[in-house]
């Protein structure tokens, strides 16, 4: 007897290069190449928002709208921050995601680990893989800070056979992991998430290194980071930093993905763990437990971390509010006044939980007005109701 095979193996993944359903929105996540493209019109993040019903599926319950840290950071049932005893080299940060991918592997909780190494020829153009050995995973460390199709590899995962699997990916390719996850065949999904926003495409992040860096290139690695600077890392190891009030805002406006510029998954509300950085000191990662699963994610690599309470100093309204308009009338100060305003905010500006709360207004607002300039037929659907609360506390411009 043959077992009817189920609906999505008769669909066909689009070409590479044919539009998406998504069209210009699209964030190349990957799900369209493969045959679940369909589910699409269900599972796309930029076609159907379903923040709470996706978070009750996942974590048991969809956000508390009374309470603040989880209108801001998501479900959770701990966060801290924390960093590696021992740095893996060459890591974006301290490498704890792919410490616990490689803890989780070693430890047979999973078979396999989709992440995303780089291509031969391009240190910054992903390619996604199924990795089955810890060497595989370690290859995939460091962000490749362009839209990545993370989900390309899923039908490889139902043709392997796999059961138990561990997904790293970014808000967008999580969203539509979770809308599926009951048809890839597994028995268990772990899902290890990292925040993300301002994601470009390759040539835009080729003109982005370009406007920005002394030497484009040669950067091998770099970060927005809490002391409102950009860290470029270069090939020979020197670091540069530019300010992030000096950044060529004019030359750059358009240079972020319409994908991120109307996302409100910043911090990756459907992942089981979250590893990021923007609520923890600098130097430190910032960990969101949103679940159990997460929980057993976190304590296979427990006794290799240094780990302390979230704190928050600081208010972050004036700041987000004074942005608003400086962001949309494309301010650019001279780098003088840019390296100053920076010394200071760094000084008594905002800094751990109150930091993530400024990266989040910044861009929720900026987005905000982002959909309802360029999609007002979208606004009410597919902005989430977190997020609508959030951009409300602000005064916008039309
Ligand atoms: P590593 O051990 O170096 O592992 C990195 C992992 O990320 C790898 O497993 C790889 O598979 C995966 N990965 C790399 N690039 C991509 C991609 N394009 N899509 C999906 N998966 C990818 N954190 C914040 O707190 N605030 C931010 O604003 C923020 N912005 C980010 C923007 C982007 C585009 C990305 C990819 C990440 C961002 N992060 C942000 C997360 C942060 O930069 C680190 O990735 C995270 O703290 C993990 O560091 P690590 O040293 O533990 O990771
Ligand atoms: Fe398809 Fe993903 Fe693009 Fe949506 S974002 S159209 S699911 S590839």
């Amino acid at each position: 007897m043959t077992l009817a095979q189920p609906p999505h193996n008769k669909a066909k993944a689009l070409r590479p290069g044919a539009t998406r359903p998504a069209k210009e929105l699209c964030s190349e996540c990957g799900f369209c190449d493969t045959y679940y493209i369909h589910y699409v019109k269900e599972a796309c993040a930029f076609l159907n928002q379903q923040f709470p019903t996706l978070e009750q599926q996942t974590h048991g319950r969809s956000r508390d709208l009374e309470a603040e840290n989880d209108v801001y950071f998501g479900v959770h049932q701990d966060m801290m921050a924390a960093r590696k005893q021992q740095p893996i080299e060459g890591a974006q940060w301290t490498g704890i995601v792919s410490t616990i991918a490689i803890e989780m592997l070693t430890q047979g909780l999973v078979e396999g680990v989709v992440c995303v190494q780089n291509t031969e020829s391009d240190r910054f153009q992903p390619q996604p893989v199924l990795a089955t050995t810890p060497e595989e995973i370690l290859a995939a460390r460091v962000n490749k800070p362009t839209l990545s199709p993370n989900l390309s590899v899923l039908e490889q995962v139902e043709r392997s056979g796999m059961k138990r699997l561990l997904v790293i990916g970014v808000g967008c390719q999580i969203q539509a992991l979770r809308a599926v996850e009951k048809q890839l065949g597994l028995e268990q999904l772990y899902v290890l998430g990292t925040p993300c926003v301002d994601n470009v495409s390759r040539a835009g992040l080729q003109k982005f290194l370009e406007t920005t860096s002394r030497s484009p290139d040669t950067v091998v690695h770099y970060e927005f980071m809490q002391d409102f600077r950009v860290h470029f890392k270069h090939e020979d190891g020197s670091t540069e930093t530019v300010p992030f009030f000096g950044l060529k805002t004019n030359q750059l406006k358009d240079v972020f993905a319409p994908s991120c510029m109307s996302c409100f998954d910043y911090v990756n509300g459907l992942a089981d763990l979250v590893v990021g950085y923007m609520g923890a000191p600098f130097g430190w990662q910032w960990i969101v437990v949103r679940n159990d699963r997460g929980q057993a994610m976190l304590d296979t690599v427990m006794d290799q971390l240094d780990t302390q309470p979230v704190m928050s100093v600081g208010d972050r309204k004036a700041a987000v509010q004074q942005s608003i308009p400086a962001y949309d009338k494309a301010v650019t100060l001279p780098m003088w006044a840019a390296k100053l305003m920076g010394v200071v905010i760094e000084r008594i500006g905002p800094k751990g939980l109150e930091y993530a709360r400024f990266s989040i207004d910044s861009h929720f607002t900026r987005n905000y007005l982002y959909v309802k300039r360029n999609y007002p037929q979208k606004l009410a659907a597919h902005v989430p109701e977190f997020a609508k609360r959030i951009v409300s506390q602000y005064k916008l411009p039309d």
